[in-house]
């Protein structure tokens, strides 16, 4: 069965005259599925003959909301979404002064298993296809009555651990013909996976990327951050400066403060020392206590005199605002609740 979701405007014109159609039928049909359609029988003005070589042949991939949660503080959105196998990833929909934002999940679960992680601590199951991340979108934008101008893949799992298919969704997302949102409006973030770093680069998508860091010192690093073993700090700096040579976009760097693992002066510190002179973004985030980590996040007053060292030695850092904090729509709060059974 074919995925049309996943399929660019030339590849969808090529199996639709391959197969006796016209071409003008492929732009018709990537129009309802910018509009949101869900199956075949909602494309209303394509001849019969085509709707039932389509439903025989194809498939249209979905994220049928399984649950919805407002946030009463802001109004973000979480949509516990369900895959075509049952399989169930989660996407947040969050509202700023410049538009609406969606965080999108690139995988069921995640393979890279950082402590303080709530998808690391649920497994890994499956990456997703570019038409599932391109379903949630659009499921959104549908429920919500809303577009949505911003996309960020900070969802559940690790976006380089399923390049291909996510390269093909940026593609298509950012495309005239598909949802049109331009990649400088894209952010990928990464835990650090090296070599997908490189050929990110090379793609010269001018789309943004942020890097998890989460501390400067390699040995705690590891601790928190199992790829560091494979990938160290040095390696990691070394990938970012290539990437910003060649995109010349600046890097944001995720920064997680947990109380007495990485917040200390000594931690300000050495990673002033490691970013400095570098074209970046310093997003500081009181961690997200999740349970069974045992994490705490650092007192306001140590957050302060965190972003406070950082600024005074010349870095660009904020402390991020945490939104849908009342229904666990924060980064690294995601999993899979659902089937653990406590919903
Ligand atoms: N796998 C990618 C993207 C998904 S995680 C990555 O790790 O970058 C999105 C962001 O949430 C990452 O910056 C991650 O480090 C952060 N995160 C995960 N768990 C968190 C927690 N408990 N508190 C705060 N941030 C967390
Ligand atoms: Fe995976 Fe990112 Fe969570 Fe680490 S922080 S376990 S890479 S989703």
């Amino acid at each position: 069965m074919t995925d049309i979701r996943s399929m660019s405007l030339e590849e969808l014109t090529l199996f639709i005259t391959e197969n006796g159609f016209e071409r003008y039928r492929a732009k018709q049909l990537l129009s309802f599925l910018k509009a949101g359609a869900d199956s075949f029988d909602e494309m209303t003005n394509l001849p019969k003959k085509l709707i039932a070589f389509l439903k025989e042949n194809a498939y249209l991939a979905r994220a049928d909301i399984v649950r919805k949660q407002v946030s009463s503080i802001d109004g973000t959105v979480k949509y516990l979404f369900s895959l075509s196998d049952s399989e169930c990833v989660e996407s947040v929909v969050m509202s700023y002064h410049h538009g609406y934002t969606i965080c999108v999940s690139t995988q069921v679960g995640c393979k890279m298993g950082c402590t303080f992680c709530a998808t690391g601590k649920s497994g890994f199951s499956r990456s997703l296809t570019a038409s599932e991340m391109i379903a949630q979108i659009t499921s959104a934008q549908k429920d919500l009555d809303i577009r949505i101008s911003n996309v960020v893949l900070m969802g559940m799992g690790e976006p380089f651990d399923n390049f291909e298919n996510v390269v093909r969704f940026l593609k298509l997302v950012s495309s005239e013909d598909s949802l049109n949102i331009g990649m400088r409006h894209i952010t990928v973030s990464t835990c650090g996976i090296v070599p997908k770093i490189y050929e990110f680069a090379d793609l010269e998508l001018q789309c943004g990327l942020s890097v998890s860091l989460h501390s400067p010192f390699d040995e705690k690093r590891s601790e928190t951050m199992p790829i560091n073993r494979r990938y160290d700090i040095a390696e990691l700096m070394k990938a970012c400066r290539y990437y910003l040579k060649k995109t010349n976009r600046r890097i944001s760097f995720e920064y997680a403060l947990i109380s007495g693992v990485n917040d200390t002066e000594r931690d300000a510190r050495e990673l002033s020392h490691l970013l400095k002179g570098m074209l970046c973004h310093i997003n500081l985030i009181p961690v997200n206590e999740v349970s069974g980590t045992g994490y705490q996040k650092s007192d306001l007053k140590r957050q302060q005199s965190f972003v406070n060292i950082l600024t005074s030695l010349g870095l660009n850092a904020t402390v991020r605002r945490t939104l849908g904090a009342d229904i666990d729509a924060s980064c690294g709060q995601l999993k899979r609740n659902f089937q653990k059974g406590d919903v």
